[in-house]
């Protein structure tokens, strides 16, 4: 795949002068340098087939610096380019405002489509099916199931994220599109059906725009199948830009797992037949009540056989895999919480997370307990599957058009149901049995739900970097690679290791590098604080000191502060303890897991003298513009929990190899999250604020200077005692005039 003739750059980069079209044309525009260079960049890959890694911080314009060439190439080279992002907050302002904006100023013939996976849109087929089992599910799935039918007939686009409701898990499942249970050509609502409509609006769209997650999808179906030059999930395309792009390692890692719960067999399970309030629902009794209505209560002798096991053999099996399940995953849950040294971090419900290594599978209870239930549940799936499939089988032979037709979509939907309970036995098997390789790592995940313990059984590859090679960098021209964090320590060694871009695994591939500090002037606007008085994180007393620092830290600022944590732990043990000191003073506290991340989130943009809680997901992709937030106080330096079982593998892996792993991979990635974090204070050139670190490493450590050296450059203030909290408070007295220009 190449290029059919070059973007011409010297006219591109005419369009961001001073006087250039972008400046007639867009309100506010401004000629940025790093903007023009950074679309340089992308020219060239695009031109050189090469690949660009960029780091663009805040405010560098990066959407613009790569979407222009991406237009252009659409427009003039009829090639298509595929835009993947980590969020949809992302997506939606690409598809909404910057691509129509530059489309409208450039005068260009370019289609753009939001492209969501499947699962997104309300499955035609399923609506009018579960319409038949109305009656006989519980009250509150009825209700939401009515509200959806209504919705059905208005909706324009079928988009989950447009229904005025959250529907349970349990509705959704009943009525969103799947690939494995969509009948495709067969079904008899293919032409109207929300999820192709919006995929005839993508063949028609030059820019698509997905998440990453469903890029992994269309390059997983196209190395399957050796595809690159037609449609596979997506339609062809030449040219990928990742923006968000720090976090693709985590989405190949997550992508490329397998991962079986206790949940979702159950769910699986529950859509073929299930009891509930007296009431039987599901695919099995809904095809029985379909075989009486054909053939008017007198079905042929033929069916004989079908509906006993209908009626006796498949209850029955149901029944008993119900009672096994419950067996192997209390047999697994209990092992995993014997066998772990101490709770998940991350979890404020004593959930835990065991690496499953060698020893373990010694332990008695593991021959002893886990494998015999677990086969024996895995056993019980596949013969319930295989009758299944015995089913499908004997219906098949039925010659009788109006009961093949009536009953295709629901027959289908039970044979896709019935592989995904195949596999999920298949790898329970592999799971306890197969040992691991040195490329895979296993664990056992527990998740405290209401009225049980939800259990992950995950298998994950240590290494994505092959993967990553494989499906995407040999096989595009031009992929580009962006991000506000990309490098740590003023270089892209880490990524690049990680993500496989060496000469070594890409040894014909050009690679650019370019680092673009962000345009806002730091210095004036932002001051880095470090206490120097607290004791070391891990030391005795760090958390009460912390909490003391946390409430001159907001008293100094006044409130419109994160305090962004590692832990969940942490973050409930200063919430309730800081708590009523901060209401008492009319301050508003807010903490993480209270409500929706996005209600917090409006609530603290829009109330005045707000303190937010927040662990993993306020440290990114979050954008709190002007005096809402003007401190950020980092408590602890994000490293990774080591006994995490994938970091514990890769670390083990990266000692193999004979690298230092705190050097070659716990300092790197801490330090890409705590740019993150970092950088949600200054938003655009009238903000200001302190960035505060209670964790003294920064200062004391060695590795602290690579941290400092990854930041943008800004006042700093190492003190202790009163001083910080008198020269914070300075501080804001001194700034006060940028925002009140
Ligand atoms: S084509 Fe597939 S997703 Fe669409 S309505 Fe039919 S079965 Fe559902």
């Amino acid at each position: 795949m190449t290029h059919t003739s070059r973007l011409s750059q010297d006219k591109i980069l005419e369009l961001f002068k001073q006087d250039g079209l972008l400046s007639q044309q867009i309100k506010g525009f401004e000629a940025r340098l790093v903007q023009q260079k950074m679309t340089a960049n992308v020219i060239q890959a695009y031109n050189e087939n090469k690949i660009a890694l960029i780091e663009a911080g805040t405010g560098t314009g990066k959407s613009m610096a790569y979407l222009i060439p991406a237009l252009i190439a659409a427009a003039c080279n009829k090639e298509r380019t595929v835009i993947s992002t980590n969020t949809i907050t992302l997506q939606e302002q690409l598809v909404s405002k910057d691509i129509p904006v530059l489309v409208k100023a450039l005068s260009l013939n370019v289609k753009a489509a939001l492209v969501k996976g499947m699962n997104n849109y309300a499955c035609i087929r399923k609506i009018e099916e579960a319409q038949s089992e109305l009656r006989l599910l519980p009250d509150q799935e009825a209700q939401e199931l009515e509200k959806i039918v209504a919705w059905k007939a208005s909706t324009k686009d079928g988009s989950r994220s447009k229904l005025s409701f959250v529907p349970s898990h349990a509705t959704w499942e009943r009525v969103g599109a799947e690939s494995d249970t969509c009948t495709r050509n067969d079904c008899p609502y293919y032409q109207e059906c929300f999820f192709f409509q919006a995929r005839r609006q993508a063949n028609d769209a030059q820019i698509l725009v997905v998440n990453h997650h469903l890029l992994f999808a269309d390059l997983s179906l196209r190395a399957e199948t050796n595809n690159y030059d037609t449609p596979a999930i997506l339609p062809f395309y030449q040219n990928v830009i990742l923006d968000e792009a720090h976090h693709i390692e985590d989405v190949a890692t997550e992508y490329f797992a397998t991962r079986v719960t206790r949940m979702e067999m159950t769910r699986t399970l529950n859509r073929l037949s299930s009891e509930k309030q007296n009431k039987v629902t599901g695919k099995l009794p809904l095809l029985k009540d379909k075989i009486h209505t054909v053939f008017k209560n007198a079905p042929p002798t033929q069916l004989s056989k079908v509906l006993s096991s209908l009626n006796m053999d498949l209850p029955a099996m149901r029944r008993k895999i119900q009672d096994y399940i419950q067996e192997a995953f209390l047999s697994l849950t209990l092992f995993a919480e014997a066998a772990a040294s101490s709770p998940n971090e991350e979890s404020n419900q004593g959930d835990v997370k065991l690496r499953l290594l060698e020893h373990h599978q010694r332990h008695t209870d593991w021959p002893g307990e886990v494998i015999p239930r677990t086969q024996q549940l895995a056993d019980e799936l596949l013969r319930y599957s295989q009758s299944l499939s015995g089913i499908e089988a004997s219906l098949k032979g039925v010659d009788h058009d109006s009961f093949q037709e009536q009953t295709k979509g629901i027959r289908f939907e039970i044979q896709a149901l019935a592989m995904r309970l195949d596999s999920m036995a298949r790898f329970l098997k592999e799971f306890i049995s197969v040992p691991t390789t040195k490329q895979q790592v296993r664990w056992l995940e527990t998740q405290k739900l209401r009225f049980f313990t939800n259990i992950h059984l995950v298998e994950a590859k240590l290494d994505i970097s092959q993967a990553l090679v494989d499906f995407l960098f040999s096989k595009f021209p031009t992929v580009v690679l962006c991000s506000a964090t990309l490098t740590t320590n003023k270089s892209f060694d880490f990524i690049r290791e990680r993500l496989g871009l060496t000469p070594k695994l890409l040894p014909h591939k050009g690679i650019t590098e370019n680092i673009y500090e962000s345009p806002f002037n730091y210095p004036q606007q932002a001051m880095l604080v470090v206490p120097t008085d607290l004791p070391n994180p891990s030391q005795e007393g760090y958390t009460e000191a912390a909490i003391e620092k946390i409430w001159e830290c907001i008293q100094a600022s006044r409130g419109n502060a994160f305090v962004l944590f590692t832990s969940y732990t942490m973050l409930k043990q200063c919430y309730d303890r800081l708590v009523v000191r901060l209401t008492e003073n009319r301050y508003h506290a807010f903490k993480q897991g209270d409500e929706h991340r996005n209600i917090l989130l409006h609530k603290f943009k829009t109330t005045n003298y707000s303190v937010l809680f927040g662990t993993d997901s306020f440290w990114e992709g979050v954008d709190v513009v002007g005096e809402a937030l003007r401190c950020v106080i980092i408590v602890k330096l994000p490293f990774k929990v080591p006994t995490e079982p994938i970091i514990q593998a890769r670390t083990e892996a990266l000692i193999a190899q004979g690298k230092d792993p705190f050097l070659d991979y716990s300092i790197p990635t801490a330090i890409v999250k705590f740019k993150q974090g970092f950088g949600r204070l200054i938003r655009n050139k009238k903000d200001r604020g302190c960035i505060v670190c209670l964790d003294t490493r920064l200062i004391t450590k060695n590795y602290g200077k690579m941290f400092l050296n990854s930041l943008p450059a800004c006042r700093q203030l190492f003190a202790e005692g009163p001083a910080v909290k008198d020269q914070m408070a300075e501080f804001y007295r001194m700034t006060y005039h940028l925002v009140a220009k």
